[in-house]
């Protein structure tokens, strides 16, 4: 089934170069969406290869459940309500890559 998800405006600030989400924190859940840095990975690192040059591909940014209810996240939405949209599994999280020599692109996903 295709959703058509309700939009939100995403808010740019550069970071140190060495910050980075501590994905184990609970108070994080839903506020990990980020361009850049390294991959927080919930699991184990899956950072593909390009289809192309099979070279690793470079890390373009993550993109959490960011509707996660929670007294933390702006856009917390109840659980158990039909309106919460962007929840990716259990608490999930899509990493997108980008290979800058071919164009190609893979995402990754994982979950608790
Ligand atoms: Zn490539």
């Amino acid at each position: 089934m295709t959703k058509i998800l309700r939009q939100y405006k995403i808010t740019l600030e550069r970071v140190d170069s060495n910050s980075s989400t501590t994905v184990s924190d609970p108070d994080n859940l839903g506020l990990r969406t980020k361009l850049g840095g390294k991959p927080d990975w919930i699991q184990a690192d899956e950072a593909p290869a390009c289809p192309s040059c099979r070279q690793k591909m470079s890390f373009v940014g993550q993109i959490d459940s960011i509707e996660h209810e929670s007294k933390h996240n702006l856009h917390s939405i109840s659980a158990i309500s039909p309106e919460q949209e962007y929840m990716f599994g259990d608490v999930g999280m899509i990493y997108v890559f980008f290979c800058f020599e071919c164009g190609e692109t893979k995402s990754v996903y994982q979950f608790y």
